[in-house]
């Protein structure tokens, strides 16, 4: 019986070292994070429970042994139902033909292209008299960042304006066509152009690359804002696609929705296009055609190509959701004849997470994200987001918003902890639903009032 009772005490003791060390990394993740909710709640929480184990530890009494194998028996099986794949995952559904899309359709290219009294203006809200209005109002109200916006500050608001607007002097030239290098094609296997395309991409700085046929169901069927003409069919025939992600700080999403997130998104969105840019134009000059498709000069919809390539799943919210950075996360394109190795779609459960969580519909301030189930569009069954009221809300909040990336629980920092938390929501519906409240719990249902301040070049105190 003695022999029985020490080996418990000796595991026991294994298991609290452990657990101790796991509170301890918590708080070191929430201290490096500025997450003060979670310091708190992990303290006020974490210690009583240490403490109720130290009890049968430190205390001789009668029962011991039967109190420390319960405890450990219960961890352990609890731990496997944590672990063991459980629960069917719901995967992202093509129920019938995707139907292609009309650039001219998308709110934000409506905005930023269509000037009042053109012909393109009258030619479009004639072909959608229900749309002229709402979209009037909407730009009655100042531009992201303008004098008047709520954002609006001398020096911080030319942050966006300058990498913007460097970003699209470098896009004017995206249709060109293939000028090889030695005069003719390099001849090579699609696997050794794979492996050096995306260790180039990985060098110029993505921090995900991906390779897919291109579905041209996801090539826009008309120009709307990019270089060209408003309106001209878009005839893009290239075979595949490399679709390149870059992480969005932490930090600067954390500010949503306010100025310092607007920032950090062209930010990306130029990193991003500048990678797809040298990309296409390496291929180019490989003698095969590419074009980049970039913030402001697209002729396909990024997020399913990148989902196709591998990168990440569509969440509810209407973006890629990552497995490194959730939608934390920006992207480009480059659409080439370049032959390449394809990689597989994802599945590391988001569909069923998204199912269950809905933080970002909850914390949508104009409601545009869908709080119930999925429905069928275009061929897809999916969350649809209402995109017109979310730019609305844009031009109020004077800033491109992102509350619904801030508050995703994908979005953590790609720590040892959370992609522990990622891990288990990938294999097991109990561990969504336990990862759920515990977000909730240390985090918040919403984010805090006031988040941690923004870096002190960014503040609008001045
Ligand atoms: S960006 Fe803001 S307004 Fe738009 S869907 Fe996300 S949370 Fe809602
Ligand atoms: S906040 Fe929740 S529901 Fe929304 S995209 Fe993220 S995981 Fe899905």
């Amino acid at each position: 019986m003695t022999a029985v009772l020490d080996w418990l005490l000796i595991t026991s003791w294994v298991v609290f070292s452990l657990a101790v060390l796991l509170l301890l990394a918590f708080v070191h993740a929430c201290i490096k994070e500025q997450e003060r909710r979670a310091l708190v709640v992990a303290l006020l929480a974490g210690l009583p429970v240490l403490g109720l184990f130290l009890c049968p530890l430190l205390l001789a009494f009668p029962a011991r042994s039967i109190v420390l194998a319960v405890i450990l028996a219960g961890g352990a099986v609890f731990l496997l139902l944590l672990w063991l794949p459980m629960g069917a995952r719901q995967p992202l559904r093509i129920v019938a033909d995707i139907e292609p899309v009309d650039e001219r359709d998308a709110v934000f290219h409506r905005f930023y292209r269509l000037q009042p009294g053109s012909e393109d203006y009258q030619n479009y809200y004639r072909a959608h008299p229900q749309q002229q209005k709402p979209d009037e109002k909407i730009r009655a109200l100042p531009a992201l960042e303008a004098p008047g916006s709520k954002t609006h500050h001398p020096l911080t608001s030319a942050y966006q304006a300058a990498c913007s607007h460097v970003l699209a002097s470098c896009t004017q030239q995206l249709d060109q066509d293939p000028q090889p290098l030695g005069g003719r094609p390099v001849e090579a296997s699609s696997a050794e152009f794979t492996r050096r395309v995306k260790g180039f991409a990985g060098y110029l700085g993505a921090r995900l690359i991906g390779c897919t046929r291109l579905n041209p169901a996801y090539v826009y069927t008309h120009r709307a804002r990019g270089a060209g003409r408003w309106g001209s069919p878009i005839e893009l025939g290239h075979a595949n696609a490399i679709a390149i992600g870059v992480a969005m700080s932490h930090q600067m999403v954390r500010q949503a929705p306010d100025s310092p997130t607007t920032t950090e998104t062209t930010l990306q969105y130029f990193e991003a296009g500048k990678i797809a840019m040298i990309l296409a134009e390496y291929i180019r000059l490989l003698g095969y055609p590419a074009r980049a498709h970039v913030d402001g000069n697209y002729q396909l919809m990024c997020v399913p190509v990148a989902a196709d390539a591998g990168l990440g799943e569509l969440g509810r919210l209407g973006l890629l959701v990552t497995p490194q950075f959730g939608p934390r996360v920006r992207l480009a394109v480059v659409s080439t004849d370049l032959p390449l190795d394809a990689d597989s779609p994802i599945d590391f459960g988001v569909q069923s997470f998204c199912a269950i969580c809905k933080k970002c519909a909850y914390n949508c301030p104009s409601g545009s994200i869908a709080r119930k189930d999925k429905g069928v569009f275009a061929g897809v069954e999916k969350w649809q987001s209402q995109q017109d009221s979310c730019y609305r809300y844009w031009r109020q909040a004077g800033s491109d918003c992102a509350v619904c990336v801030k508050v995703c629980p994908y979005s953590h920092p790609a720590t040892r902890l959370h992609n522990l938390a990622r891990y288990l929501v990938s294999r097991n519906h109990l561990a969504r639903k336990l990862m759920l409240r515990a977000d909730d719990f240390f985090y918040g249902r919403r984010p805090p009032k006031v988040p941690p301040p923004p870096p002190s070049w960014h503040d609008r105190t001045g």
